[in-house]
C-alpha cells in the first residue's frame, strides 16, 4: 500500500492550519504533532514517508529530535526536511549538522515545497 503519510512536527498553529492545505493539494496524509516528543512517537507509530520539522519548538527543539530520530534504526531512514522561520546564519549548517536532509526557510513557497515533497515521495517509490 502507498505511503503518503507525512508528519509535520510544528508548534503554531496557523502555521499547521497552512501545511494542512498545501499537503491536501499534493493528495498526501498528514499527521500532526505540536512538539517534539509526540512527533518521535507518531513517527515510530506511523512510518511517515517524510518528516517536516520545525526548528524553534517548546521543549525539545526540532534539532535534538533530529538527532534523536536519526540514531534510531526505526527512523534513521526517513528524510527529515527542516523548516524555520530564522533565517540566522549558520541554521543551516546546524540542521545539516543535526541530521536534517533538507531545510527550507519560512515564508516558504508553496510550489516549492510541493516540488520537495514530491522530490521524497518520487525518491521512496523508486525500487534499489
Ligand atoms: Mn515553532
Amino acid at each position: 500500500m502507498e505511503n503518503k503519510n507525512i508528519l509535520v512536527i510544528e508548534d503554531n498553529k496557523l502555521n499547521m492550519k497552512l501545511m494542512r492545505g498545501v499537503l491536501r493539494l499534493g493528495d498526501y496524509q498528514l499527521i500532526e504533532a505540536f512538539d517534539a516528543e509526540t512527533g518521535i512517537q507518531l513517527a515510530r507509530k506511523q512510518k511517515p514517508f517524510l518528516i517536516l520539522m520545525d526548528i524553534q519548538l517548546p521543549g525539545m527543539d526540532g534539532l535534538e529530535a533530529t538527532r534523536i530520530m536519526k540514531t534510531d534504526s526505526k527512523l534513521k531512514d526517513i528524510p527529515v526536511v527542516a523548516i524555520t522561520g530564522f533565517a540566522m546564519q549558520g541554521d543551516r549548517e546546524k540542521a545539516l549538522e543535526s541530521g536534517c536532509d533538507d531545510y527550507i526557510t519560512k515564508p516558504f513557497d508553496v510550489e516549492d515545497l510541493l516540488k520537495t515533497i514530491k522530490g521524497y515521495y518520487d525518491r521512496k517509490e523508486t525500487p534499489n
